[in-house]
């Protein structure tokens, strides 16, 4: 049971320095950094792209004009 434990432990720490360690290099001042936290989905297709890149149209957003002329594909 302590071992379980102890596992536990280390494996948590494991993951809170992983995503420290991750998110540590990053500069706080990029000049032309992409917005990596805003990313939406095609209504089309569901690939993922940033929301500046995307088109919208009643609150759905399209990867290119064509997606977006055809529509969301399940509605
Ligand atoms: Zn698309």
């Amino acid at each position: 049971m302590t071992r379980l434990v102890v596992i536990v432990i280390i494996v948590v720490l494991a993951v809170w320095l992983l995503r420290r360690a991750i998110a540590g290099p990053r500069k706080p001042t990029e000049p032309t950094g992409e917005p990596k936290g805003d990313l939406v989905n095609c209504a089309h297709c569901n690939v993922n792209l940033p929301k500046a890149e995307a088109r919208s149209a009643g609150g759905r957003f399209y990867c290119s004009e064509e997606h977006w002329r055809l529509g969301p594909r399940d509605g």
